[in-house]
């Protein structure tokens, strides 16, 4: 079994692409055949080499490496379309040779013309034909005078039947097709015909690509034919659609691979996600590679389309959160936080933050919480103040405790605290929640012996002073916020 992933180079990698490439990546690895990277780049204006980078890089990032590609090579290089130019043309030079193809001179005007009347006349727009039946004498003459010919296929008459591994038998009529442009007058072959020549020439034996291909598809499958060649299995999987029924696009929110990275989603995630958009998992939703890998089944792939859900795929990544070590998941939210941020301040907040954190890119302002809250609101702040006795002595314990408190000395401060507390008769939360409004401003937040460990010393006793030196002092002092 051999499959392609064949990206354009013209944008960065769209989500529902990198759908279209895990479904071939877990089809190879589940057949243990080839997964092949192969470059379109037949559109020289619109590809760039740094969006070709950028691709691999995402899908790398994802966990989908190619056996075959560009940087890797392989025996069916090379796996740029750019740099095979010359098996195009001589398979459309075999296609001319046997009547399957013809030259066409008219200008882009008159092609331009026959479309706006089409269009304007409610038909869809089709080659005329009208250089079908050149003499050969005419045709010979004209190329030799040097003017510019592109090649077309003849579309044979009759309805094209594709045999669809996902959505059964779909018939499209040869006469929705026109005759393709299959080499430009430039000599460089357009997607249609590079993709028949580059897939037989790779030994691809299944396609598997978005439904909105099924037009070609049907106008590859007459090219495949038309060159003797065998047709791979087709696989069309549905479109990635927005919440209100639209394909996924930017008025949606995020599309690029590359968004999610940066907003700090698990590749882990997006990975499981993209699965769960294909096929459904019974009562498992959390599933690791290798499980999809075992269960890939093209058969199992839903024709119908998928809507994305963020907050599915937030939930999915917080599932993922909450199962990474500790330290791995300590590293991840560290490396999210300002530049300067105490060691021990960012180890507490990642503790503090494992449990209900959706996305690393929210760490900065999960970490914000506590280490630079807003001054707290008036009412927070005389309830605090009416508990001036609790504020006082827990001021004490911390002015005696260490620069920073791990979240094990944290916890052993506030058992001491609490100690006293029930000495004189003061309920928990009475002496707990006056303590959390100084620290944070807020009466709910993350567990308390990890604020306590996530501020020094001089930052907790400022606070604890600000609240305590009553409602004159509005603005928080310099010093008070790390
Ligand atoms: N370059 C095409 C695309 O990005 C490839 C489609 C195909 O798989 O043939 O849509």
């Amino acid at each position: 079994m051999r499959v392609r992933f064949a990206p354009s180079p013209t944008g960065t990698l769209h989500i529902g692409s990198a759908r279209t490439a895990l479904y071939n990546f877990l089809f190879a690895r589940h057949t243990g055949g080839s997964f092949v990277l192969r470059i379109d780049d037949t559109d020289a204006a619109r590809s760039d080499a740094a969006l070709e980078a950028s691709i691999m890089t995402d899908l790398r990032w994802l966990g989908l490496a190619w056996d075959e590609g560009p940087d890797v090579g392989g025996p069916s290089g090379p796996y740029r379309q750019s740099e095979r130019l010359e098996r195009h043309r001589a398979a459309a030079a075999e296609l001319l040779a046997a009547g399957r193809a013809y030259r066409c001179f008219c200008p882009e005007e008159r092609l331009e013309e026959l479309r706006r009347e089409a269009l304007a006349a409610g038909r869809t727009p089709r080659y005329d034909r009208r250089c079908l039946d050149l003499p050969a004498d005419e045709v010979r003459h004209r190329l030799d005078a040097g003017e510019p010919a592109a090649v077309r296929f003849k579309v044979p008459s009759g309805e094209v039947v594709v045999d669809d591994l996902i959505r059964g038998r779909v018939v499209i009529g040869a006469d929705a097709l026109s005759d393709p442009i299959i080499v430009r007058s430039d000599g460089v072959a357009g997607y249609n015909f590079a993709t028949v020549v580059d897939d037989r020439d790779m030994g691809i034996t299944h396609v598997i690509r978005g439904d909105d291909h099924l037009t070609n598809t049907a106008r590859q499958q007459l090219l495949f034919e038309a060159l003797g060649a065998p047709v791979p299995r087709w696989a069309h999987h549905s479109m990635v659609l927005g919440p209100d029924g639209g394909k996924l696009s930017k008025r949606h929110g995020a599309t690029a691979v590359g968004d999610y990275r940066e907003l700090g989603y698990l590749p882990e995630a997006i990975v499981n996600y993209l699965a769960l958009l294909g096929w459904s998992h019974g009562e498992d939703e959390v599933l690791e590679l290798e499980r999809l890998v075992r269960d890939f089944d093209l058969g199992r792939l839903s024709p119908s389309p998928a809507v994305f859900d963020l907050a599915k795929l937030g939930w999915l990544d917080h599932e993922r959160i909450m199962a990474l070590a500790p330290q791995e998941h300590e590293r991840r939210f560290a490396e999210r936080l300002p530049a300067g941020t105490p060691a021990q301040a960012a180890a507490a907040l990642a503790a503090a933050f494992q449990p209900s954190l959706v996305r690393y890119g929210d760490a900065p302002a999960a970490a914000a919480e506590v280490l630079a809250p807003p001054p707290p609101p008036p009412d927070l702040r005389a309830a605090a103040l009416a508990a001036e006795p609790q504020l006082a002595h827990v001021r004490a314990l911390r002015a005696e405790a260490p620069e920073w408190l791990t979240p094990a000395g944290a916890r052993e401060l506030l058992a001491a605290y609490r100690a006293w507390g029930k000495e004189q008769g003061i309920g928990a939360r009475a002496l707990l929640m006056p303590l959390r409004i100084a620290l944070t401003s807020a009466e709910h937040g993350p567990e308390l012996p990890f604020v306590l460990a996530a501020l020094d010393r001089e930052t907790a006793l400022a606070r604890l002073d600000h609240t305590l030196a009553g409602p004159g002092e509005s603005t928080p002092k310099p010093g008070d916020q790390p």
